[in-house]
Order: C-alpha cells, then sequence, then structure tokens
C-alpha cells in the first residue's frame, strides 16, 4: 500500500512529494495484535489513517475477510473497523453526556430500537469500568484515564472486528498507561478483537503486542512476532531503537544509539537502503541497492546484510 503527499514550501511554495506509507504489505490474522513503531514521522499514523478508512491510498488497498474497504460504506466500515485516538480530551464531544457520546455510533447505525441502544452502551461501559452514574456525566468531569475508557466504549460498541489503537496511552499519566493497555489486552481475549496498535514506546508494544512491525521512512524494515523482534531483533534500526530504551529518558521517542542525530526528510528519501545515512553498520553498498524484504523464519527483514546473515 502506498500513500502520498504533496508538500508546499519555501519562499516559491514549490511543491514536493511526501511518500508517507511506501510499500507497506501485510496481512493481520484474527485475533492478533500488530504493533507498529518507529519515530514520529515515519508514517506509522498515516498507515493507521488508511486502515480506518479515513485516507483514501495512492496504490494499493486494505482488505478485511477478502473484501476491499474502498467497496463499503461508512456505516458498514464503521461495523468492522472502530479508532481509539492519543487524546481522550479532544476526541470525546464535550457538550454531550457520556451516554450519548458512546451511543452515537448505535444512532447514526439506526439499525436496533432505543431501549437496545441504551442497555448496549450501559453494558460496555460496564465493562469498560465506567459506572451508570459516571455515565450521566459530561467529559471534563472525568479523569483522562476515565476518557480514554468511554472513548474505548465508543469504539467498541459497534461490537467491530478490528480495532485501530493510534498512541492509546501516551497523552496518560504513567500509573494510568497500565491500566488502560490491560484493559485493551483483557477486552481483546474476551471479545475475540484484532488490534493495529500504534506507538513510540515499545515498551508499551511489547507488553500488547503478539506481533511488531518497525516502520522507517514509511517502509516495515522488520516484522516479527513480538518475542522474536525483542530477543533478537534483525534490522540494525530495530537493534538501534531497542537500545534506546535503555537510555535514561525512552519516552523521548528518539534513538539516540549509534543513529547520530540526523533527522529523515521523508521528502527526500536516501536512495539504496533508506537507512543508509544513519545505519551503524552499513557497507559501500548500502547507498546504491535498495535491500529486498527478506523473509525467513516467519520473520520479513529488509537489510542487505540480512541476506548474508
Ligand atoms: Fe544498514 Fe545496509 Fe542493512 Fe540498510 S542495508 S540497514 S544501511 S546494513
Amino acid at each position: 500500500m502506498y500513500r502520498e503527499f504533496q508538500q508546499r514550501s519555501g519562499m516559491m511554495r514549490t511543491s514536493r512529494t511526501v511518500r508517507a506509507v511506501d510499500g507497506v504489505t501485510f496481512a493481520l490474522p484474527a485475533g492478533e495484535v500488530l504493533g507498529v513503531v518507529g519515530e514520529s514521522g515515519c508514517g506509522k499514523s498515516t498507515l493507521a489513517r488508511l486502515i480506518m478508512g479515513l485516507l483514501p491510498p495512492s496504490a494499493g488497498e486494505v482488505r478485511v475477510d477478502g473484501r476491499s474497504l474502498a467497496g463499503m460504506d461508512r456505516r458498514e466500515r464503521a461495523r468492522l473497523i472502530q479508532p481509539v485516538f492519543q487524546d481522550p480530551y479532544s476526541s470525546l464531544n464535550p457538550r454531550q453526556r457520556i451516554r450519548d457520546i458512546v451511543g452515537l455510533p448505535l444512532a447514526a447505525q439506526g439499525d436496533l430500537p432505543k431501549a437496545r441502544q441504551v442497555d448496549r452502551v450501559m453494558e460496555m461501559l460496564a465493562r469498560v469500568g465506567i459506572s451508570s452514574e459516571m455515565a450521566e456525566r459530561m467529559p471534563a468531569q472525568l479523569s483522562g484515564g476515565q476518557r480514554q475508557r468511554v472513548a474505548i466504549a465508543r469504539a467498541l460498541v459497534l461490537h467491530p472486528r478490528i480495532v485501530v489503537c493510534d498512541e492509546p496511552t501516551s497523552a496518560l499519566d504513567v500509573s494510568v498507561q497500565a491500566q488502560i493497555l490491560n484493559l485493551l489486552a483483557e477486552l481483546r481475549r474476551e471479545l475475540g478483537l484484532t488490534y493495529l496498535f500504534i506507538s513510540h514506546n515499545l515498551a508499551v508494544v511489547e507488553h500488547i503486542a503478539t506481533e511488531v512491525a518497525v516502520m522507517y521512512l514509511g517502509r516495515f524494515v522488520e516484522h516479527a512476532p513480538v518475542q522474536d523482534l525483542f530477543r533478537t531483533p534483525a534490522h540494525p534500526y530495530t537493534q538501534a531503537l531497542l537500545a534506546s530504551v535503555l537510555t535514561p529518558d525512552p519516552d523521548l521517542g528518539i534513538p539516540d544509539v549509534g543513529l547520530g542525530d540526523t533527522y529523515p526528510d521523508p521528502a527526500n528519501i536516501p536512495p539504496g537502503c533508506r537507512f543508509h545515512p544513519r545505519c551503524p553498520q552499513a557497507i559501500d553498498q548500502c547507498a546504491l541497492t535498495m535491500p529486498d524484504n527478506i523473509r525467513r523464519h516467519g520473520r520479513l527483514v529488509e537489510c542487505l546484510l540480512a541476506v548474508t546473515a
């Protein structure tokens, strides 16, 4: 799948093409959690919006059970895929009561009698730990963690198959993050959900994902089962990201081990391996040859050295 944007910059307002997602292909089996990690600007949020159907791809498609999202109307898509966004402060309408916010997707579908809608809303709120008394409140009367619980209830009230979680804990206090992650893990087990889980935080991804894709300048450079990736990272970028977790402030999200501080420009992708200007293991050929996706022992690695490893 590909997604390009035109970006205007400079005094002359010249147009540049940014390839935010540049040839990403994956299949996500039902019930699994794919964690997508990478630095800010690597394309992971664009990928999330493509999967949610909020953006059309420039090329390629998203299929669920063999059916293209592009062929579905908005209500059908909403029954299949729902989002949980980063910021529970801006994602809830401040002028609506909690029960109305959670009931909105049901009302938009319009196929349940009002009384059944209310039952479904209260059942889902109870499931995420929001009491019937809190259901009558406005978002401003709830804490950040409670608001994110409401956002999760709203995402699940239609019983979707797939939930796209875009940094769902990063705006929350550290003490609340684990509670929300545990809730998401529990709901996945109980309801048989499939998650695409976007995060810059490797510790969060390790906690919840069953498989992990590492994204760099619009591509998956490594994709592996979670334990394999954390025990034996194969791509030099994955190795650097994991090393950055050991630095005093891993939440900065910027790896600082062996990469220097050259920030990649997605409108100016280097030739050859796109990671070569920052790669501690680069050889001469890396500036000339784009590596293939090497698939081996259930993992995918995009590095010339993976061929000989
Ligand atoms: Fe590094 Fe070369 Fe592998 Fe790219 S292909 S990740 S530059 S070693």
